[in-house]
């Protein structure tokens, strides 16, 4: 027998990535005897670990730390048998089925299904002081984090959609929004622009970027600012800091094996987990710069598992 067919390892369903996608997805597919394999990813757990308290993911009425929740899901997955392993995937084949999968390990799978759930990064100004008060007040996500600034005063960075939606999202709930943007223009569609200056506590303060979150024991303070083009530095005060400067899809590994949109976001067919390759899925945020939420990522994951079934299903007629 050739010693390389015997270092492979073969999987029903392998899945890569381990935020809410990847784990809804693996206690589906565990649950229907697909006896799943997952990658954990760079970061087990995925972005819900770098969040303090989820207060939006139902069935926690009285809410959950991020970390805490990604240990429930994973213990949820493993209980029914799904082989998690820490660890990176490196090197995909999806040119044929069952596809070639190479992780860090060494180990190479032969997988007659995938499910792609690497999610997305959030991009960061890559401050010491950001990271210093990350989650003690600097946040990447106003839909989860903006509650708890109900009444006071926050700073939003960014100039897109994404600052755009959230700076009125914020204005509904906090005192007065600072809107701080590089440019003196918003890259934002016109739609959202309008939003935006019609929101009389929304400020923009343009041309500007952030140099330092200011803060203490408590979390954040404030925000040192600086005018790009005079030069002049100005502290705001404000107990919540949101970086919205854009997300990046985990897919460079995938790049050129499955088909992905223009900001590198694996397609998926609308209202269907499938991807341009037959028995290659994706759920969560690796294919979504819309929602990006906790839920409708789990949800995403539940659809990849079971579209991952029915096609093992049909396959095997
Ligand atoms: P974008 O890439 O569109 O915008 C990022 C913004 O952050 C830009 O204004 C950019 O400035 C700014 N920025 C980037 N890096 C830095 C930095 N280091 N310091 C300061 N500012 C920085 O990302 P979004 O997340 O806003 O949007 C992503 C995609 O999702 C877009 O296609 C968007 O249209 C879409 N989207 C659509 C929505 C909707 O339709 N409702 C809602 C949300 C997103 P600059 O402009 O100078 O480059």
């Amino acid at each position: 027998m050739n010693s390389m067919s015997e270092e492979i390892e073969k999987v029903r369903c392998l899945i890569i990535g381990s935020g809410p996608a990847g784990y809804t997805a693996a206690i589906y597919a565990a649950r229907a005897d697909l006896r799943p394999v997952m990658y954990q990813g760079l970061q087990p757990g995925g972005q819900l670990t770098i969040t303090t308290d989820v207060d939006n993911y139902p069935g926690y009425p009285y809410g959950i730390k991020g970390p805490e929740m990604m240990e429930d899901f994973n213990k949820q997955a493993v209980r029914f048998g799904t082989d998690v392993r820490f660890g990176i995937v490196t090197w995909v084949d999806f040119s044929q089925r069952p596809f070639l999968v190479e992780a860090d390990d060494g180990k190479k799978i032969l997988a007659e299904t995938v499910i792609l759930a690497t999610g997305a990064s959030a991009m960061w100004l890559g401050l010491e002081t950001e990271k210093l008060y990350m989650g003690q007040g600097v946040s990447g996500c106003a839909t989860c984090d903006g509650f708890f600034y109900r009444g006071q005063d926050v700073a939003i960075v960014g100039g897109g959609d994404t600052a755009a939606e959230e700076a009125t999202y914020l204005a509904k709930l906090c005192r007065k929004v600072y809107l701080i943007h590089r440019r003196n223009e918003l890259r934002a569609s016109k739609a959202m622009q309008h939003k935006v200056f019609s929101t009389p506590n929304i400020e923009m303060i343009w041309d500007s970027v952030a140099e330092e979150v200011l803060g203490d024991d408590s979390g954040v303070t404030g925000l040192r600012i600086r005018n790009v083009k005079s030069g002049e530095e100005q502290d705001l005060t404000v107990t919540g800091f949101f970086v919205a400067i854009g997300h990046s899809p985990n897919t460079e590994v995938f790049r050129g094996q499955v088909e992905l949109d223009k900001a590198g976001y694996v397609k998926t067919i609308p209202g269907t987990a499938r991807t341009s390759v037959e028995g290659i899925f994706a759920a969560g945020d690796v294919q979504d710069h819309y929602y990006r939420q906790a839920i409708t990522a789990a949800g995403t994951g539940c659809m990849a598992a079971i579209e991952a079934e029915r096609f093992l299903s049909s396959v095997h007629q």
